[in-house]
């Protein structure tokens, strides 16, 4: 595996230089081509950058602390030197202006992108098969899915290309690729990284976050792109500072993740998690957290109507593909948004635009919202007594390519387990549990209370050292 401390330290002895590094990282990414993880490579301004860091070292200029360190983003983050396309028609011409703030920070620390990932289409799924540029196929297994949506950057990092990269989690498209390819997976409290900069999905619940091999690398990354950033109102004051390891936390097992609908095998990991936590010294016990059974419905409520609102700005006027043959504006606003869309993105505008109508806003918006109120209320009252909620990931191990893509409902279901802690803004990280019989990873989900992530950091590094 090449952490960034490898990678690091590499460089640093003179054993390698930045340009080697991206070099290496991009033959990597070319001898994976039949796994579909890029849309785009951008090797002309990675090696000029590698280039540049490589001068600063030589002449004994500061460099930052991800010199020479190269990490691939998923293609929903604005960067210079290609496309963004966030895996749609709509955007495959798209070069953007400027750069999200999370690139820009990595930037400034000598870290160096070297390619966009896969996706579903605006990041809307759970498979990556809504992907205007195909799927990414899963890790390990070639018939089964990469998962989604952050699939490319899970899968990039589970076959060490890069030892990091950038994904997004509005409601479980970290921690789900993560836990399917078996990677490290992190969604931060909501606010703690700026969204500028990416194209949005749900603003009350999109989270940037990251893909790292272990614990320490994406703590390392989350260090770096944390923070207050003006030009994103929602982002919270810089707080995150590494957390002393807990002895002994008390860690709530959530009873209804654990019932029927859950595979044997996944059931069997996170009781194996639980039984490892206590003999690390914390405290594991049962809770039960009945409203979860409704988060999936709020979920499907409230994610499509912002979604319906975000998706507005794509008219073919402003940004992206524009239809040739309209006679008119109407025509040209119809023709551009339905050539450019996949499927999936207008079944969630329609669900959007229909809930949010004057005649169902109360009936479904509001009493989503309210509902969410409910659940926020819920956790809170957990995180009086318990430092950590676990649970699975999602119900089953990657499924097979094509086995959810006609049934939008069983897809959804895949995200019944993440999408509470997005509901609430909580800090959700997915670790690795082991592996199927037929070696596909499972991952863990460990939950904290807002602003606690790196307490959550703290308690899975224990668990990392424990399992060697
Ligand atoms: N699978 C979920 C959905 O389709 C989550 C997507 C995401 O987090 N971007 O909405």
């Amino acid at each position: 595996m090449h952490t960034i401390e490898d990678i690091k330290q590499r460089i640093k002895s003179g054993e390698s230089t930045a340009r080697a590094e991206v070099e290496a990282a991009l033959a990597r990414a070319k001898q994976h081509e039949d796994k579909n993880i890029f849309i785009s490579l951008t090797p002309e301004r990675a090696l000029e950058r590698a280039d540049e860091i490589d001068e600063k070292l030589k002449s004994g200029e500061i460099v930052g602390s991800l010199a020479g360190v190269p990490f691939a983003a998923k293609d929903n983050f604005l960067t210079l030197g290609g496309t963004t396309t966030a895996a749609a028609k709509l955007l495959s011409n798209f070069e953007a202006p400027l750069q999200a703030t999370a690139i820009e920070k990595l930037e400034a620390e000598g870290a160096i992108c070297i390619g966009k990932t896969n996706l579903d289409a605006f990041a809307h799924g759970g498979s990556t098969e809504n992907s205007a540029y195909g799927p990414t196929k899963n890790a390990v297994d070639d018939s089964k899915v990469a998962g989604g949506s952050s699939g490319g950057s899970a899968v990039a990092v589970a076959l060490d290309i890069v030892p990091f990269t950038l994904g997004t989690d509005t409601g479980g498209s970290i921690r789900q690729p993560a836990s399917f390819n078996g990677a490290v997976g992190v969604k931060p409290t909501y606010g703690m990284v700026s969204r500028y900069g990416v194209v949005a999905m749900a603003s009350s619940t999109d989270c940037i976050g990251c893909f790292a091999g272990t614990m320490d690398d994406a703590e390392q990354v989350m260090g770096v792109i944390a923070g207050q950033d003006e030009k994103d109102m929602t982002t919270l004051a810089d707080y995150y500072t590494p957390a002393k390891v807990k002895q002994s936390a008390k860690i709530g097992l959530i009873k209804e993740f654990m019932g029927d609908g859950v595979d044997d095998e996944v059931r069997a990991q996170v009781k194996e998690y639980a039984e490892k936590l206590t003999v690390a010294g914390h405290t594991v016990e049962e809770v039960s957290m009945p409203i979860t059974k409704y988060a999936l419905a709020m979920y499907y409520i409230i994610v499509p109507a912002e979604i319906s609102s975000n998706l507005a700005r794509f008219d073919g006027v402003r940004y992206g593909q524009r239809a040739k043959d309209a006679t008119n504006l109407d025509e040209l606003y119809n023709k551009s948004r339905g050539e450019g869309f996949e499927a999936e993105n207008e079944r969630r505008i329609m669900i959007g635009s229909y809930v949010l109508s004057s005649g169902y806003f109360d009936a479904y918006y509001l009493k989503a919202q309210k509902a969410r109120t409910l659940l926020i209320n819920a956790y809170n009252e957990l995180f009086e007594t318990y430092d950590v909620l676990l649970g699975p990931v999602a119900p089953t191990p990657a499924f097979a390519l094509g086995e959810n893509t006609s049934d939008p409902i069983k897809m959804y279901l895949a995200d019944a387990m993440t999408v509470p802690a997005s509901l609430a803004g909580l800090p959700s990280i997915s670790v690795r549990g082991g592996t199927t019989k037929a070696g596909l990873p499972i991952g863990i989900q460990l939950t904290a209370q807002q602003q606690n992530d790196s307490e959550l950091f703290a308690i899975a590094k224990t668990m990392e050292s424990h399992h060697g």
